[in-house]
C-alpha cells in the first residue's frame, strides 16, 4: 500500500453558481476513499486567464493526505468533475468544476495525462495566494518556495479574498 502523501488541489468554477460549484467539491474531495482532507483555502475570485469574455472564477485550493496514487487521484478527480456535469468546450473556456492535480508530495510525473506540479502553477496568482495559505514553504522543484513565488506575483486588481459567508 501507497504510504500517505500530501496532494494539493487546485479548484476552479465560473459557471452555475461557482462559489456552490467550489463548496461542494471541498466535500466531496474530503470523502474520497483512502483520502482525508486537512486543509483548504479560503475562496478567492480570479479573472480568467486567456478568453476574457467569460465570467470571473472563484478559486480555491484543497490539501489532501492520501494513499490514493497519483492517476488514481487524477481518476478521482475527473469524476468529479463529470459529476459536476463539466463539458469540455474550448481551452480554458468557462466550467462548471475544475480540478487540477498541483502538487503529489515531492514526485514529479511526466505523463501525456498527468503532469505533477502542475506545469502552469508557478505562474498562476489563483493558484499560488491560496497554496501559500496551505504550504508556504513548500519548495517547487527548482527551489522557489510557495511564498517566494506568490509575492513574485503582480495580480493586484486580478485576484481577491471573498468575504467568509459559509457560516
Ligand atoms: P490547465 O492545465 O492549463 O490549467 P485546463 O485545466 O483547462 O488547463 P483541462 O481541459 O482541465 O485543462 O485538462 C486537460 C488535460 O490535462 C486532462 O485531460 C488531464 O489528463 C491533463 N492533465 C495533465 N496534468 C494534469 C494535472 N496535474 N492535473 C489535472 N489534469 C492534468
Ligand atoms: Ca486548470
Ligand atoms: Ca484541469
Amino acid at each position: 500500500m501507497i504510504p500517505q502523501v500530501d496532494a494539493f488541489i487546485g479548484l476552479g468554477s465560473n459557471l452555475d453558481d461557482p462559489l456552490d460549484q467550489v463548496r461542494r467539491a471541498l466535500g466531496e474531495l474530503a470523502a474520497l476513499p483512502l483520502t482525508t482532507r486537512v486543509g483548504a483555502s479560503r475562496l478567492y475570485a480570479s479573472r480568467p486567464v486567456g478568453p476574457a469574455d467569460q465570467p470571473d472564477f472563484i478559486n480555491a485550493v484543497a490539501h489532501l493526505r492520501t494513499r490514493l496514487s497519483p492517476l488514481a487521484l487524477l481518476d478521482q478527480l475527473q469524476a468529479l468533475e463529470q459529476r459536476h456535469r463539466r463539458i469540455r468546450q474550448r481551452r480554458w473556456g468557462p466550467r462548471t468544476l475544475d480540478l487540477d492535480l498541483l502538487l503529489y508530495g515531492e514526485e514529479r510525473v511526466e505523463l501525456p495525462r498527468l503532469r505533477v506540479p502542475h506545469p502552469e502553477m508557478a505562474k498562476r496568482a489563483f493558484v499560488l495566494l491560496p497554496l501559500a495559505e496551505l504550504a508556504p514553504e513548500w519548495r517547487l522543484p527548482d527551489g522557489r518556495s510557495v511564498t517566494e513565488l506568490a509575492a513574485g506575483m503582480n495580480a493586484t486588481g486580478a485576484i481577491e479574498v471573498l468575504p467568509d459567508t459559509s457560516n
